[in-house]
């Protein structure tokens, strides 16, 4: 989609961290990271929301939740804990609007908003 930040990253139209890619999903650092591991796994696929997921989706949801655990493993905080995080819509904090979840670990997170 034009003019969004996270379909020109998976384009290679702007740089990015990238730590996974398959054909449909891709991860890469977050550029103001809020924890030591600080990930943002995203589909591919230009949805802006998690509200706007379908029934076609279900499958890719989950093997992004897949590829989170094991990112988790192999950036070593899958035993220490991690967060797995969506930020949805304005009262949700979300900022980008191309759907993406925050892998988040390699501190004590406390409270929530
Ligand atoms: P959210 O509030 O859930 O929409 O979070 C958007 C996240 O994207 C923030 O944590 C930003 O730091 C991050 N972000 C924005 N632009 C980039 C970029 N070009 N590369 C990596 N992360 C980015
Ligand atoms: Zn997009």
């Amino acid at each position: 989609m034009d003019d969004c930040i996270f379909c020109k990253i998976v384009n290679k139209e702007i740089p990015a961290q990238v730590v996974y890619e398959d054909d449909e999903i891709l991860a890469f650092k977050d550029i103001k990271p809020l924890a030591p591991v600080h990930v943002l796994v995203i589909p591919k696929k230009h949805i802006p929301d998690l509200t706007a997921i379908t029934g076609e989706d279900t499958g890719l949801i989950g093997r992004l939740h897949l590829v989170a655990t094991r990112l988790a493993e192999e950036l070593g905080v899958a035993d220490s804990g991690f967060r797995f995080v969506n930020n949805c819509k304005g009262d949700g904090g979300q900022v980008v609007f191309h759907l993406h979840f925050h892998l988040l670990g390699g501190r004590q997170l406390r409270g929530l908003g």
